[in-house]
């Protein structure tokens, strides 16, 4: 069963106007779910560009002295680029200051640990 999106009502799925407020239902429920698309995307956004520049915060503190946060800075980098590369597949809306800060984090912190292995 369906409900309509206008006033709220029950209505048959197979109608196309809403019996109750005459609204169009197809259009409405089209409208909703990129609506919900955009929002999500929106919050990915987001997320890479965050994640992308505490990926490489946390890789630069590693050089400055702080142990073992270069791990973090590589576990960021890694989700930012997974992110990336989902939002790529499905609508090619994504952060490029993410995805940028996101490879700079990685390879920043892949290079701490081999620099902490070769000092070992
Ligand atoms: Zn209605």
């Amino acid at each position: 069963m369906k409900y309509c999106a206008f006033c709220g009502k029950e209505i048959e799925s197979e109608t196309k106007f809403c019996p109750h407020c005459g609204e169009e239902i197809e259009k409405d429920t089209f409208g909703f779910s990129s609506n919900q698309k955009a929002k999500k995307t929106s919050k990915n956004y987001q997320l890479e560009t965050i994640l992308g520049i505490l990926a490489i915060i946390f890789s630069v503190l590693n050089y400055l002295g702080v142990i073992f946060v270069h791990l973090v800075g590589i576990v960021l980098g890694s989700i930012v680029l997974s992110l990336v590369n989902k939002d790529k597949k499905e609508d090619n809306t994504y952060s490029q200051v993410g995805y940028v800060t996101g490879i700079i984090g990685l390879v920043l912190g892949i290079a701490a640990v081999i620099i902490g292995v070769m000092l070992a």
